[in-house]
C-alpha cells in the first residue's frame, strides 16, 4: 500500500497525527511523509502505523507514541515517565528570559568571578524549562523532582541537548533535600496545580500522564502552597520567582500568600487571555 491510498482509507485519526505516526514509523519527517505520496509502505511498517492508530485512538498522547515533543524550537525526549509538555509553559519560559537578561546585563557590572546566574526548576520533569533557560545562556540550572523517573528523562534530554554541563539534577520534595544554604535568583515552577475535581473531568485525556505530575490535591494549589511556603529562605534579596497556575483563581490566592511573605507579586495571562503566570520578588515589579 501506498502513503496516499493509507491517508485516504484512515478516515478515524486526524491526518496530521496519522502523519506523524507514519513519519515515525519511517523514521522521517512529516513533511517528507506529504512530499512523497506515492510511497509505498512495506507490510511490516504497516503492522507498526496500525498498532499505533489504534493507541492514538484509544487517547495515548502522540507524543508518548513519537517519543518527542517540541518545546521552545527543540526537540525533547519525552515518554510516559513525565508530563507532556504543554505550549502554555513557553510562556514561563519567556517570562524567565526576559528577567534572566535583565539580571544578566545588571551583573556584568559587578566584578566578582561568577557572573552566572543560580536558577531552580522545581518539578523539572522532562527538564524543559531549566534546559531551555540553559540553551539560552543560564550557567548553572538545578532541576528537581521528586520523582527518579523523571530525572532520568530530564538527564537525557541535557545531554540530548548539550547542557548536561550546565544542569544538576536533585531528587527532591519540594526545597526537603536541597541544600539550606543555596539561595536562588530565579526559581521557575511548574508544579502539579489541578484539583481534583478537575481531574475527574480530565481524566479520560490525561490518564496517560503521571498522575503526581498534574494533582496537586483536592483545591489543586496544595503543592504550591507548600512550596510558597518555603520560599523565602530560598530566594536571593534580588531574586525572582515565576510559577504556572491554573487560572486567575490560584494566581489570586497562591500571589495572596506570597504578598504574606513579604513579596510583591505581578502575573501575566496566556494566548487565550486565562491568567497563568505568577511572578514574585521582594523588589518593586514594573
Ligand atoms: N496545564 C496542565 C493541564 O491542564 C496542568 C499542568 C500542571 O499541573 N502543572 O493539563
Amino acid at each position: 500500500m501506498r502513503v496516499r491510498e493509507l491517508l485516504r482509507r484512515k478516515k478515524d485519526i486526524g491526518r496530521t497525527d496519522l502523519v506523524a505516526i507514519m513519519a515515525f514509523v519511517l523514521a522521517t519527517t512529516s513533511e517528507r511523509i506529504y512530499m512523497d505520496p506515492g510511497r509505498e509502505l512495506a507490510r511490516e511498517a504497516l503492522e507498526r502505523i496500525d498498532q499505533y492508530v489504534a493507541e492514538r485512538k484509544k487517547g495515548r498522547p502522540l507524543s508518548y507514541i513519537t517519543r518527542t515533543r517540541e518545546f521552545f524550537s527543540e526537540e525533547f525526549f519525552v515518554d510516559e515517565r513525565v508530563l507532556v509538555p504543554r505550549p502554555e509553559t513557553e510562556l514561563l519560559v519567556e517570562e524567565a528570559l526576559r528577567i534572566m537578561t535583565e539580571r544578566l546585563a545588571h551583573k556584568s557590572g559587578d566584578k566578582s568571578e561568577d557572573r552566572g546566574l543560580r536558577i531552580l526548576d522545581m518539578g523539572t520533569g522532562s527538564g524543559i524549562i531549566g534546559i531551555t533557560l540553559a540553551r539560552h545562556g543560564a550557567a548553572a540550572v538545578t532541576c528537581v523532582d521528586i520523582s527518579g523517573d523523571a530525572l532520568l528523562v530530564a538527564r537525557a534530554n541535557a545531554a540530548r541537548l548539550g547542557v548536561q554541563d550546565r544542569i544538576a539534577c536533585v531528587r527532591s520534595d519540594l526545597f526537603a533535600a536541597i541544600n539550606a544554604s543555596m539561595r536562588f535568583d530565579i526559581i521557575v515552577a511548574n508544579l502539579p496545580y489541578v484539583s481534583a475535581s478537575e481531574w475527574e473531568e480530565l481524566m479520560t485525556d490525561v490518564k496517560f500522564e503521571p498522575k503526581t505530575a498534574l494533582l496537586g490535591g483536592t483545591l489543586g494549589t496544595e503543592v504550591y502552597e507548600r512550596f510558597v511556603g518555603d520560599l523565602p529562605s530560598r530566594l536571593k534579596e534580588d531574586g525572582f520567582v515565576l510559577c504556572e497556575l491554573g487560572g486567575t483563581a490560584q494566581i489570586e490566592a497562591m500571589g495572596d500568600l506570597m504578598k504574606g511573605h513579604g513579596l510583591r507579586v505581578d502575573s501575566k495571562k496566556d494566548l487565550a487571555g486565562r491568567d497563568r503566570i505568577l511572578i514574585g520578588s521582594w523588589k518593586n515589579l514594573s
